[in-house]
This record gives C-alpha cells, structure tokens and sequence, in this order.
C-alpha cells in the first residue's frame, strides 16, 4: 500500500515511534527514523529494519527543539529518501510535578518536544506533500490532549495545542490530498512510561504498583496498558486512502477512558 511512499517518524528510536515506523516500513514505506540513544544500537535497528521489511531506511539525529535541525531532518528525507510524504509528529518527553514547583527548563523543553515541533515539522514538510497533491501527518498527542490529570501542566498544556495544530492543518489542506489526525492514546508502557512509574511514585509517596494500578489503569477501563501495536495499526489505516476523509480529528485509543 505505502510502496513509494517515505515517512518520517519523530523518536522513532524508542516506544511508540519506533512501533508506527516498523508498520510503515513493512507496508512498504521508505523510512527516517530520528530519535536519541546508544549509536550502535540505532544503526541497528536501522540496518534490521531495512533488511526486514525491504525499504530504504535513513536517520536523522536531528534534536526536536531546534527548528534548523527539524528543517534539516525534512530535508533529508526529501534527498535521500525522495519525499516527505508521511509525518508521524511522535517524539516526546514527560516531567511530573506540581505548577508551583514545575521546574521552567521542563517546562520548555516539553513545550518545544511535544507541541512546536510539530509544527516546525510540519511547516518544512507539507510544501513537498501539497507538490505531489498527497500527504499525512499524524500527531501522537494523548488523552492528556483531550482532558487533564495533575501535576502535568506543560505535557498537557502541549498535547492539547498538538489537537488544535492537528485541526488548522487539516483545514487549510482539506482540498489538497492532505490529511492531519491526532491520535489520542491512554496508558502504553514504553520507557516514557516507566520512568513516570518512578516519578508518580515518588510525588504521591506510593509503590510503584500502586501507581500501575490505583493512577494509570484505573481510569482506564479496560484495566490493561495499550498496546503499541495497536496504535502502529491506526497510524497505519491513517495512511490508507480508505482514511482520506478522516482529517482533523483527535482519535482516542485509550481503553474507554473517555466514555467515561
Ligand atoms: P519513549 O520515551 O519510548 O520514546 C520517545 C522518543 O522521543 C525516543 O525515540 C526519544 O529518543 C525521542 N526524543 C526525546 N526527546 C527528543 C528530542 N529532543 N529530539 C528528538 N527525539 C527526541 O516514549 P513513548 O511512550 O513511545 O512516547 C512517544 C509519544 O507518545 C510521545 O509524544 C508521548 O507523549 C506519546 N504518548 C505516550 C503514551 C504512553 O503511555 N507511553 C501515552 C500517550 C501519548
């Protein structure tokens, strides 16, 4: 289906990205991957997957808080890969602790991660889309872009500037082959995750397990973590000409919570 098709996947060394970037790739899409971690352990995943699914895969070390280096990263894909036609905006970071004690250097940095970068990212890529009359970018926001929880102020803050992002883009490109979701997931346990076990952990003076399941899953009704499979599929349908009328929506994927 994707055969032809590049993407490129923000933090996509780790968790959710490198999952969505495995879909895409077996499907046929060319790949960049971007993300920090261990060099080796990166040329490898790169190495495996190209050899596993038969596409061409790049990376690009390009930090999600500079712009220069965001531009930099489109353009990679665009020479070395041959377009920017998928956007998986994903890469993004977590930092838990009242607003009155939030430490503004975290504040920052989320707000650059999490939100702006999608943006940057998207500035630099959807002129190649808009040439070509196709395109999808998808935004991994959360369902912290949909409701709140505490001591989260900056991912959420963020998260729900990603949904109002997601909506612009899919209105100013609706009639240009364009679409712009956000996927919204509930709980997935991913190293993003596990370290906020430990930070939960500690803010509320709780074990670990009871953080796993008196705050994470209970409001998640479905009492299990999602799956990053789960989301790769979406993001995959998302990229199917059966979505192309799906644009500008926030999708949950979150085990009913929000039917709450
Ligand atoms: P993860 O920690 O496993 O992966 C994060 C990725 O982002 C890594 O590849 C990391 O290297 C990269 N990254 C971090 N800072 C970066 C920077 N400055 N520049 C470039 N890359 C950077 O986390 P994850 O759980 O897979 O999270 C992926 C996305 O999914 C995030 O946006 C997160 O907010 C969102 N999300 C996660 C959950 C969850 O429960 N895990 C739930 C909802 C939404």
């Amino acid at each position: 289906m994707l055969k032809g098709r590049t993407a490129i996947v923000t933090g996509s060394t780790s968790g959710i990205g490198l999952g969505i970037a495995r879909a895409l790739a077996r499907d046929g899409a060319n790949i960049l991957l971007n993300g920090f971690g261990d060099a080796a352990a990166i040329e490898k995943i790169r190495t495996d997957l190209a050899q596993e699914a038969g596409v061409k895969v790049a990376y690009s070390p390009a930090d999600m808080t500079k712009p220069a280096d965001i531009r930099a990263m489109v353009a990679q894909a665009v020479a070395e890969l041959g377009g920017a036609d998928i956007l998986v905006n994903n890469a993004g970071i977590q930092h838990v602790a009242p607003v009155h004690e939030f430490a503004e250097d975290k504040w920052d940095a989320i707000i650059a991660i999490n939100m702006s970068s999608a943006f940057h990212a998207s500035k630099a890529a959807l002129p190649h889309m808009q040439a070509k009359k196709w395109g999808r970018i998808i935004n991994i926001a959360s369902i912290h872009g949909l409701i709140a929880s505490p001591f989260k102020s900056a991912y959420i803050t963020a998260k729900h500037g990603v949904v109002g992002l997601t909506k612009t883009i899919a209105l100013e490109n609706a009639e240009a082959g364009i679409t712009c979701n956000a996927i919204c997931p509930g709980y997935v346990k991913t190293p993003l995750v596990e370290k906020q076990i430990d930070d939960q952990a500690r803010v509320h003076g709780i074990s670990r397990e009871k953080v796993i399941s008196d705050i994470m899953l209970a409001p998640q009704p479905t009492k299990r973590f999602v799956e990053i499979e789960e989301l790769a599929g979406l993001a995959l349908f998302l990229c199917s000409d059966a979505a192309a009328s799906i644009t500008g929506t926030a999708l949950p994927v979150d085990g009913g919570w929000t039917a709450r």
